[in-house]
């Protein structure tokens, strides 16, 4: 068959509000033309996030049925630190609210200030943690994972060489942890390579050094490992990622991206002392150790998550709607980073707005264009969100200026996708039109969230 279809089909539906272009033009002038300040029930499809967004499963729903909310000891947490010991392989699990409460934890007890963390890219979370505490995060991803037109199939592995050189330079004593973020979310959900996963936990090794993986992600890097690296075509996912973290001492874990769970997050290693440290700044901050800051059936819910995230069907499904809209898109001469990553498609703003300076914000003003369009709200990863630096008062462009479209999962069909790169097409087509924004009021810190805006 040519036809791939969602391998699900559904229960429960939640309805779209439908609106017309002068409802939209009136949401959007209210918002302040930020796609942030809308209300979501104005937004027809909602592209902001892949994180939390995902659609539970009927087993999951049933799941939280049997949610023990017990306070020490519950049933819940038995079956989250099975599946989570299981799937992850480690000695070690620490439930947290979400991702950035285990980065929190992690760093709050390795961590001292001036030293230096490095990994292919920090999520902003990760770095906002590791600078919070005094200390510096270093990214070295490789070149070509710096080039959207580039074409290659592990654009997230870390650059080997210059991952031993700044050990060289900084000295292992002060770099308390090497991580990779699998997929790489900030440099475009892009893969990292088994290959390159070894080495780097090899080089932090041989300098005593432990290696760490921000495993967000993990069975969409698993299912590219297994369709683009030679050796693993036939090795089932499960078989893979336990390979991918049998290199790590640890990981840190949002349940919100591929654990299929809408919040919760966990912190795993083998270290004894390690994580009786860790325990004890998890009771004081989050929860009693049983249970992090989560309820008995969210642990349920990402127990059953963790599970069919690796499910063959899923996988294939998930990483070929996105390159779906990807393909659509460069199909009609649009252009997109390349490769599609596992959870967005990015859209080159640059390159459809050229007209329109960085200091005008051409992503900002296509991800407006999208909404006034089709009411699709995607987000602007360019020099609104990185231009500003609160230290010297100034601006300056970002790297690039994209308009990421993040897909939620199971949650829209084939024809919502449709749906999008229409919108695309039709805001591509009236391009030459599509005017720049001045920023009317901003605060000075993650400017994005509330800043307003008008046109030029
Ligand atoms: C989302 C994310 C985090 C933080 O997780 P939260 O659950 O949002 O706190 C950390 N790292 C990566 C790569 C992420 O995508």
């Amino acid at each position: 068959m040519k036809t791939f279809i969602e391998p699900f089909k559904i229960k429960a539906v939640e309805p779209i509000q439908m609106t017309t272009r002068a409802q939209r033009e009136q949401k959007i002038r209210e918002a302040g033309l930020n796609p942030f300040l809308l209300r979501a029930e104005d937004v027809i499809i909602d592209l902001l996030t892949d994180s939390g967004t995902s659609a539970m499963s009927s087993e999951q729903w049933a799941a939280m049925m049997r949610g023990d909310e017990s306070y020490a000891g519950a049933r819940s947490w038995f079956r989250f630190e099975a599946a989570v010991q299981e799937i992850f392989g480690f000695k070690h699990v620490i439930p947290t609210h979400q991702g950035r409460a285990a980065e929190r934890i992690l760093f709050g007890t390795v961590l001292k200030p001036k030293q230096t963390v490095i990994n292919n890219t920090h999520f902003d979370t990760t770095r906002g943690n590791i600078e919070f505490l005094g200390g510096r995060a270093v990214d070295l991803v490789v070149e070509e994972g710096k080039d959207p037109a580039h074409e290659a199939p592990f654009k997230g592995n870390m650059d080997t060489d210059k991952l031993r050189s700044a050990i060289k330079e900084i000295g292992p004593a002060q770099i308390p942890l090497v991580m990779i973020t699998v997929t790489n979310n900030s440099g475009g959900g892009q893969p990292v390579s088994m290959e390159n996963i070894r080495q780097v936990s090899q080089i932090a090794h041989e300098n005593g050094i432990p290696f760490y993986i921000d495993a967000c992600r993990f069975a969409e890097n698993a299912y590219f490992i297994k369709k683009r690296e030679p050796g693993y075509a036939d090795r089932p996912v499960k078989e893979i990622v336990k390979e991918m973290f049998s290199y790590a001492d640890g990981c840190t874990m949002s349940a919100k991206k591929d654990a299929l769970a809408n919040i919760g997050g966990f912190l795993c290693c083998n270290d004894d002392e390690l994580a009786k440290k860790e325990q004890e700044l998890l009771i004081i901050t989050e929860g009693y150790s049983t249970y992090g800051g989560l309820a008995g059936r969210d642990m349920d819910a990402i127990a059953v998550g963790l599970h069919e995230v690796l499910e063959e069907d899923y996988l294939e499904y998930r990483t070929r709607s996105t390159a779906y809209v990807a393909n659509a898109l460069t199909a009609r001469g649009i252009p997109v980073v390349k490769p599609a990553g596992g959870h967005a498609v990015y859209l080159d703003a640059r390159g459809i707005v050229p007209h329109i300076p960085p200091l005008q914000y051409p992503g900002w003003s296509l991800s407006v264009e999208l909404y006034l369009e089709a009411g699709v709200r995607g987000v602007e990863i360019g020099t609104v969100m990185f231009g500003y630096d609160p230290e010297t008062d100034s601006e300056k462009p970002a790297a690039m200026d994209l308009v990421r479209l993040a897909i939620p999962r199971r949650v829209y069909t084939q024809s919502h996708m449709d749906y999008v790169v229409e919108a695309v097409e039709n805001v591509h087509k009236r391009r030459t039109s599509v005017k720049g924004l001045k920023i009317v009021s901003a605060p000075r810190f993650l400017r994005h969230f509330t800043a307003r805006f008008d046109w030029v």
